[in-house]
């Protein structure tokens, strides 16, 4: 070992120089935040829990063409179709498995009319497997709750879409 290391070892020179690297960061402003009291700028792309949106009237937008199912690369998305008594095209089932979602955003780039969308909604969890498969229900339930911010949240990216 070299004079230099042995010099080190017993004056402890790195531990000082770590605490006067400490001491100059003491007094300057903090970067870190007091989560959940404080909270970071969310980009209104941010792409969190799922949910499915309704027109004004209370009609659910999907018309189960299934192009998210198709485009999904984790295969998370299981649809089936029915037709209504009107003749139009609806899901009787809608299911997301958010265990195998990788939170890409194809599903709703590829949603002609904007039905299923990925939210701001990043605080949420499950306590066993099956909490975290979202069905229709479910999905249209996060909608119906959180519409408004939805909506302003995608005007606000419309210009750069
Ligand atoms: S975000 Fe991606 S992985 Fe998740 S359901 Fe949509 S398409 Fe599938
Ligand atoms: S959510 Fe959109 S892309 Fe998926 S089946 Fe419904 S209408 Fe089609």
């Amino acid at each position: 070992m070299s004079f230099k290391n042995h010099f080190g070892s017993l004056f402890l020179t790195e531990l000082l120089k770590g605490m006067a690297l400490t001491g100059k960061y003491f007094f300057k402003p903090k970067f870190t935040l007091r989560y959940p009291y404080e909270k970071t700028p969310m980009s209104p792309r941010f792409r969190g829990l799922h949910a499915q949106r309704r027109y004004a009237n209370g009609e659910e937008r999907c018309i189960a063409c299934k192009l998210c199912e198709a485009i999904c690369p984790a295969m998370a998305i299981s649809i089936e179709s029915e037709e209504r008594a009107d003749g139009s095209r609806r899901t009787k089932r809608y299911d997301i498995d958010l265990t195998k979602c990788i939170f890409c955003g194809f599903c709703e780039e590829s949603c002609p009319v904007d039905a299923i969308v990925e939210t701001h909604i990043h605080e949420y969890h499950g306590e066993k497997r099956g909490d975290l498969y979202f069905t229709k229900d479910m999905l249209l339930a996060v909608g119906d709750k959180y519409e408004p911010e939805i909506a302003a949240r995608r005007e606000a990216d419309a210009p750069y879409r």
